[in-house]
């Protein structure tokens, strides 16, 4: 029998495989129909690598909740619990509405879960490889050539590693503003480097392209929350919106979620922009309907110490080898940057992404009637 959730934060899985069983017999139990769409490759332990799909309600639905985790691999920490914590807390007494929908998509970049990585299989940041508008894959920002040496070093580890003056010194003279935004945009031309696009739709992207129409059908109006973790102050969370929304849709989503919360495309709004991320891809897919696609970022550690750790876990990943302590070590690093062990983070993210979630089906498929607070 599975253990059920009974904090918050036991909702937190040690590996995919486990929160892979989890979320699928949670799900099961809900009553929500799955899918398993593998991606070929397995995990550490031997396991398939799949996106598993849990429906719930019409089968061509009209109105969507979507919620999605694990885009970004060990991101799907959080975004696991958050599903396995709503499938195995939310009650509601009334039954989805005609043509009503909730689609939870777990593990979008399983190998990168598995294996503890941010990146899929061939390295690619899946959230920069979702281009649109006949954009290709190619190109960098300038700073990003320029900063490639510090960024992604072309030789196993070494102690003592001299990232943090490098780091300080290119903060410094480029700016912080200049750095994050050369650094976190995607980049085309460096297939082993940090933040690397791809050279193609990724395997994750083709598997989506094919199933997604499916999934939402011809649906009119989605919500759809997608669960990130790693950029923001420790403890809050902060809801970006893509780059396509229209200011109406903007206004309309700050008054459901918050305005406090929900930060727009403009770079005045938000740490930097990207290229190739999810939202206007899905968008783009579903031209005839009101897409609301909200990245739901919770912040852990500061941007520098994130990107340390991503970096050590890269170079580690391409020149280390495998079974080395620095290499297991840098895994652990990443992990902890991405889904910090401390009780009462994980408590807290995990009931306000339940929050988030309730709030999406209140406001779309009027569930949760009673204790939905949008007065
Ligand atoms: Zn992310």
């Amino acid at each position: 029998m599975m253990q059920t959730v009974t904090s918050f934060a036991e909702a937190f899985s040690v590996d995919y495989q486990m929160a892979r069983t989890r979320f699928r017999a949670a799900a099961e139990a809900k009553g929500f129909r799955l899918e398993a769409v593998a991606i070929g490759g397995r995990g550490p332990n031997g396991e398939e690598l799949a996106i598993d799909c849990a429906r719930l309600g019409a089968e061509r639905p009209d109105r969507v909740v979507v919620v999605s985790s694990g885009l970004h691999g060990v991101e799907g920490f959080l975004g696991s619990a958050v599903q396995l914590a709503f499938l195995e807390s939310a009650t509601w007494d009334e039954p989805l509405p005609d043509g009503g929908a909730i689609v939870f998509l777990h593990a979008l970049d399983p190998y990168g879960f598995a294996w503890v990585r941010r990146f899929d299989e061939d390295n690619v940041d899946l959230n920069r490889n979702f281009l649109i508008n006949g954009s290709t894959y190619r190109g960098s920002p300038h700073n990003y050539r320029l900063l490639n040496g510090l960024l992604n070093p072309s030789f196993a580890p070494v102690w003592p590693d001299s990232f943090w003056p490098r780091a300080l010194l290119a903060l410094a003279w480029y700016g912080r503003r200049s750095v994050r935004q050369a650094v976190a945009h995607g980049q085309y031309d460096f297939p082993r480097g940090l933040f690397f696009g791809g050279h193609g739709r990724s395997r994750v992207h083709q598997r989506l392209l094919e199933h997604m129409p499916r999934w939402l059908g011809s649906a009119a109006e989605v919500i759809h929350l997608d669960f990130h973790t790693g950029l923001g102050e420790w403890g809050t969370y902060a809801l970006l919106l893509s780059s396509e929304t229209n200011p109406a849709q903007t206004a309309r989503l700050r008054e459901w979620f918050g305005v406090e919360h929900v930060k727009g495309a403009d770079p005045s709004e938000v740490a930097y922009t990207t290229s190739g991320d999810l939202g206007p891809w899905c968008h783009a897919l579903f031209p005839d309907c009101r897409y609301d696609y909200l990245c739901a970022e919770f912040g852990t550690y500061s941007g520098l110490q994130v990107l340390s750790a991503l970096r050590a876990e890269n170079q580690a990943h391409h020149w280390g080898s495998p079974d080395s302590a620095a290499t297991q070590s840098a895994k652990e690093r990443l992990r902890e940057a991405f889904a910090p062990a401390d009780p009462t983070w994980r408590e807290s993210a995990v009931k306000h992404g339940i929050e988030l979630v309730e709030k999406a089906c209140a406001i779309e498929l009027g569930l949760f009637s009673a204790t939905d607070d949008r007065g």
